[in-house]
């Protein structure tokens, strides 16, 4: 059989320029595809300085697909999902990040720590508790901790709050007796008298300064039927923490009245008084003074010091005018106006409350309202 030959001839130069044309195509597309990212990326940059995130994520998502194995890029993307509010998919992100093989020690747990945010972010607090969990003996501990902290709290498991707070304390973290004193009162709030009363010595004896273990002690006494236990909790409380004497005037004069330390009650709110005039520690007074002209006495003695409308309104109220008929619809009025100065005010946020909080409703501080009134602040 005659077999032509001729065909390598000019065939293998074509297979030849055939392969080196495809290797240079693929070398360009390369190029192409290297400059790409870097491109991709800062037009994304851009945007997210000109606070476009929309087209910040879309700039991100097509560098991210030119270059897959840069971390960076994951993180800029992840971070961004989280904060345009995108929970779902900053978590598919940082998943992603955690199951890749090639991933530095160090940006395994600042994914790790990423996905815990995203976690917390979107409310998700069980997920967000096995993620912080993991971040135990990193770099981000103190930051998991304090975030562990905040979602027990929140859900109000104070027994795994208080681990928490230990081991803030343990590690050099501050101070967190008065915070631990707090939960003790919390669970004292929901326990049977004879474990309240435990759990509130307990807070005493970790916070003896804190003033909210002896005032929900002294209420425990009270409602046990021993006033005289009550007010002997209360006078302890109100020379070692002067202070907190606002906060206790209202209870400690209507418990001293029970039991019969009507004088010395008054003296003790006399000399706080004297110290640092407040609208409450007034109203215990008066309501403590035998003498009911003498009480009412002190109200004009405040307007001396303080012009406040608080103790204007109270002392009309006992007042008989020229035109009596006319004093309710005044009173009323008055009662009206004082209302937000009679509120407490907390100094973190501002929150208003009609009642005193040991933890704000608003921002979740403890201990951020003051003793005082609005008017007073
Ligand atoms: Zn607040």
């Amino acid at each position: 059989m005659d077999f032509d030959f001729s065909w390598a001839l000019w065939g293998l130069p074509i297979v030849f320029v055939l392969g080196w044309a495809a290797s240079r195509f693929d070398l360009r597309q390369l190029r192409i595809e290297n400059r790409q990212a870097p491109k991709a990326y800062f037009r994304g940059l851009t945007f997210l300085l000109n606070e476009q995130q929309d087209q910040a994520i879309d700039a991100f998502i097509e560098a991210v697909q030119n270059d897959p194995d840069t971390s960076e890029l994951h993180f800029a993307l992840g971070n961004l999902f989280r904060r345009r509010g995108e929970y779902e998919r900053a978590v598919r992100v940082h998943e992603h990040l955690l199951s890749r093989g090639d991933l530095t020690r160090a940006d395994r747990q600042r994914a790790q720590h990423a996905l815990a945010l995203d976690y917390l972010k979107a409310g998700l607090l069980d997920r967000a508790e096995e993620a912080l969990r993991k971040l135990e003996g990193t770099v981000f501990e103190e930051q998991a901790l304090l975030a562990l902290l905040g979602i027990y709290e929140r859900s109000r498991d104070w027994a795994q709050a208080a681990v928490t707070a230990r081991k803030l304390e343990g590690a050099g973290h501050g101070n967190f007796s008065n915070r631990l004193a707090h939960y003790l009162c919390e669970q004292a709030t929901r326990a049977p008298n004879d474990r309240a009363e435990q759990l509130l010595r307990e807070a005493l004896a970790l916070a003896p300064g804190a003033a909210r273990p002896a005032i929900d002690l002294a209420a425990l006494e009270r409602r046990a039927g021993d006033p005289a236990a009550a007010y002997r909790t209360l006078s302890r409380l109100a020379h070692a923490a002067p202070s907190a004497i606002p906060l206790i005037a209202g209870p400690l004069s209507e418990i001293a009245l029970a039991c019969g330390k009507a004088e010395r009650a008054l003296e003790t709110l006399k000399t706080s008084y004297e110290l640092s005039p407040s609208l409450d520690v007034l109203e215990g007074i008066v309501a403590l003074e035998p003498d009911r002209a003498a009480a009412r006495g002190w109200y004009v003695q405040h307007l001396g010091r303080e012009p406040s409308l608080v103790a204007a309104s109270r002392w009309l109220a006992g007042e008989v005018l020229t035109h009596e008929e006319f004093h309710p619809q005044i009173q009323q009025a008055l009662d009206h106006a004082i209302k937000p100065l009679t509120r407490y005010r907390c100094a973190a946020c501002g929150f208003e409350a009609k009642q005193h909080f040991w933890q704000c409703p608003g921002c979740q501080a403890w201990d951020s309202y003051p003793a005082r009134r609005v008017e007073e602040l």
